[in-house]
This record gives structure tokens, C-alpha cells and sequence, in this order.
């Protein structure tokens, strides 16, 4: 199983077919909340709780250097989420969005595909999150500080600005269908080409094989909650499907609010679904046989089973080995394995 990794020039993405390079942008929208008033409530009263809430202005810019050390010192366990704070209350809005655009002529492309776009002067490869039976197409682009095109896809894009797009390209494509089920893994925007492919698959009746159900399987990890792409929609669409499973897991979510969903790597939540019963050969170490162990926060008794099973990854490099390395430790096979790095 080799992981399709994309380096920084983006596998010379200028080079695809010119699709448009007049696209018209119809819809541009931020996907998260700006949520520096809740941060900055939940930071007073961890300060009233541990005694360092002079610290902390009730409005107006916060000096984290002055709030970091007062904290540290009452307890060393605090930075992490001292940390997380400071990035979310520094964060610029919006740093997650949708963009939806139009071609003249439709084209053909395959769920889990990506297109490049060029904004000015800048082209970055994006992949497309909306189904090929729509008739518009959308990208979900989250915004890298610092980035060259990112901040500017971010602030800048409106409606009627036009876009080049060139492509379609890539290999993180369906199955032929089969009665194995599915399971996805995504962080953040690597669940982009997984929207398209998920809306494919109930759209064309893919989740049934011979007749029988498929199960199908999301997990999808970010930090907080509005960092989760179409979350919303995966909501609503695991209440209209039995056999949609829709396991968000977000890390730094409860330090904002009343989070009760999986907070752990989603490798390791996936663990929590996973059948044991299909594993008994198997041997494993002892973090991969105490997540066997945990139950999971959804009450569904739908389990996975790794023997019958295809798995599509996509999110950055590094998150990626990691996903692919443990759905191999658990015994699915290679050909089943599909994974693309966004570098
Ligand atoms: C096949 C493919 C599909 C992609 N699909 C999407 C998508 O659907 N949505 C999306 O938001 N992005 C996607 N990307 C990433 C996208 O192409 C850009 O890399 C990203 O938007 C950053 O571009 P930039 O010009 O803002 O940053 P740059 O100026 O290119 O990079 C600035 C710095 O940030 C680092 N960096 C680049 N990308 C990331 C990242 N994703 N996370 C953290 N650090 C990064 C770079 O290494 C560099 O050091 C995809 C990439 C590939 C190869």
C-alpha cells in the first residue's frame, strides 16, 4: 500500500487540463463560529478555580505570556489547555469555508477526486467535497497561518469572483461495490473528498449490496467542534441511514463546552468499534488491546469487522501514516486500504 503524498509544489497541479478559467464563485460561507467570548469566559473561571484570574481582562486583548505563567505556576498541567485557548482566542475568522462555483460546461470527475484552483496569481490543489451528481461544485478549505492562497481563499473570495480550475486528478476513488463495509477517516478538510464520496455512495444505492445493507462508517477528528466539516449534514444523514455511523472526535472541545462525543486520535476511536471477536488470531500491543477494551460514547451495537472491510484516509501526511499503520495492525487488507497525504 503506498500513500499518495502530495510535496509542496502540489505534483505540478498548473499541468492538469484547463477545465475553466472563468468558474464563477455563487456561494462563499464560513463553516466555523467566532467563539472568543465563550474562550475567554471558560479562562476566568478556570482562573477563579485556580486562583489566577487577575490575570485575565474581562474585554479587550489578553496577555497570554502574563496568563501562561500566572497558570503554569498554580500547576504545571494547565499549559495544554492554556495553549489551546490562546490558539482559539488568537485565531482569525474564518478559518474554515465552503466555496461553491460554476462552469460554463459541466464536467466529469470521480468522487474523492481533486481539482486545482487558481485564485490571482496562486494554484493549490483542492479536493471536491460535493457529489459528481451535483450540478455546482465545492471545495472545503481550511485556512494555514501564514499560508500563501489559504488566508486568501478565506477573507478575500465573494460571490462573482472567478476562479481557474484545472484537473480532475487523483486516485482516492471507490471501490467496485461489494458486500464489505466502509470506513472513512478524516481530520478536519481530508473529509472533503469523503463528503463526495459518502453523498455518492446513498445517493446510487452503494450502501446496499445483493440486497443487504453496507455499513458505513465515518470518523472524522479536529480540535473543536465547528472545525468539523458538514457536520450538520453527517448529523442528519446518520439519522436518515441506519447504516450511516457518524463518530466525530474532537480533542480540545470539552475545555469549551459540554462535549460528550470521542475525544480521542480517531485510530484509536475507531478501536473502541471495532469487533473483537474478528481479531481473535490476532496479537497486539498493549495500546491497540486497551482501546479494543473501551467502550464506545455512541450507543450503536454496529461493529466493525476488519476481515471485511475498505478504508479511505485523507488528511495531512503525518495524520495519515499513522491511520493507515493501524488499520493495517488490525488485519485489513492492503488492496483495501486507500489513503491520500495533503502533504
Ligand atoms: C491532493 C490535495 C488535496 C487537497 N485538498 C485540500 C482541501 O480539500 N482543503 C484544504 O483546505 N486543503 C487541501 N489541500 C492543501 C492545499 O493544497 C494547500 O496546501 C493549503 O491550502 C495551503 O496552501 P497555502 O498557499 O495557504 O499555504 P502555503 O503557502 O503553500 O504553505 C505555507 C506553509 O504551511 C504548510 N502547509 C501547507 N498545507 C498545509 C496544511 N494543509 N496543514 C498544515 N500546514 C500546511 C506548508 O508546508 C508551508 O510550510 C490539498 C492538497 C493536496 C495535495
Amino acid at each position: 500500500m503506498t500513500i499518495r503524498e502530495h510535496k509542496s509544489q502540489h505534483d505540478h497541479v498548473d499541468d492538469l487540463p484547463l477545465i475553466s478559467d472563468t468558474a464563477t464563485v455563487t456561494e462563499v460561507e464560513a463553516m466555523d463560529r467566532v467563539r472568543r467570548p465563550e474562550v475567554r469566559q471558560q479562562l476566568l473561571e478556570l482562573g477563579e478555580e485556580h486562583g489566577f484570574e487577575e490575570t485575565i481582562p474581562t474585554e479587550g486583548p489578553i496577555d497570554w505570556d502574563r496568563v501562561f505563567e500566572a497558570a503554569t505556576r498554580t500547576s504545571r498541567q494547565l499549559a495544554p489547555q492554556i495553549g489551546a485557548f490562546h490558539d482559539r482566542f488568537e485565531r482569525a475568522h474564518p478559518a474554515l469555508v465552503r466555496i461553491v462555483f460554476e462552469t460554463d460546461e459541466p464536467f466529469d470527475f470521480a468522487a474523492g477526486q481533486y481539482l486545482s484552483i487558481r485564485y490571482d496569481d496562486r494554484t493549490r490543489a483542492y479536493s471536491i467535497a460535493s457529489s459528481p451528481s451535483r450540478d455546482e461544485t465545492e471545495l472545503c478549505i481550511r485556512r494555514v497561518p501564514d499560508g500563501r492562497l489559504s488566508p486568501r481563499l478565506c477573507e478575500e473570495l465573494s460571490v462573482g469572483d472567478r476562479l481557474a480550475v484545472r484537473g480532475p486528478n487523483g486516485h482516492l476513488l471507490l471501490e467496485d461495490p461489494s458486500r464489505r463495509d466502509m470506513v472513512f477517516l478524516a481530520t478536519g478538510t481530508g473529509v472533503a473528498p469523503m463528503k463526495s464520496m459518502i453523498d455518492y455512495v446513498f445517493e446510487t444505492g452503494r450502501d446496499e449490496y445483493n440486497a443487504e445493507k453496507r455499513d458505513v462508517w465515518l470518523f472524522l477528528g479536529a480540535a473543536w467542534e465547528d472545525d468539523l466539516p458538514y457536520h450538520e449534514a453527517f448529523t442528519d444523514l446518520a439519522a436518515e441511514h441506519e447504516n450511516f455511523h457518524y463518530v466525530p472526535s474532537l480533542s480540545r472541545e470539552s475545555w469549551l463546552s459540554d462535549w460528550t462525543g470521542e475525544t480521542e486520535y480517531i485510530q484509536d476511536a475507531l478501536l473502541k468499534y471495532v469487533d473483537e471477536r474478528a481479531l481473535e488470531k490476532a496479537t497486539f500491543g498493549r495500546h491497540i488491546a486497551e482501546m479494543l477494551g473501551e467502550r464506545p460514547v455512541d450507543d450503536t451495537s454496529a461493529r466493525i469487522d476488519p476481515n471485511e472491510l475498505e478504508v479511505y484516509a485523507c488528511g495531512i501526511n503525518a495524520m495519515v501514516y499513522s491511520l493507515e499503520t493501524a488499520v493495517r495492525k488490525l488485519g485489513v487488507a492492503p488492496p483495501h486500504i486507500h489513503c491520500e497525504g495533503y502533504g
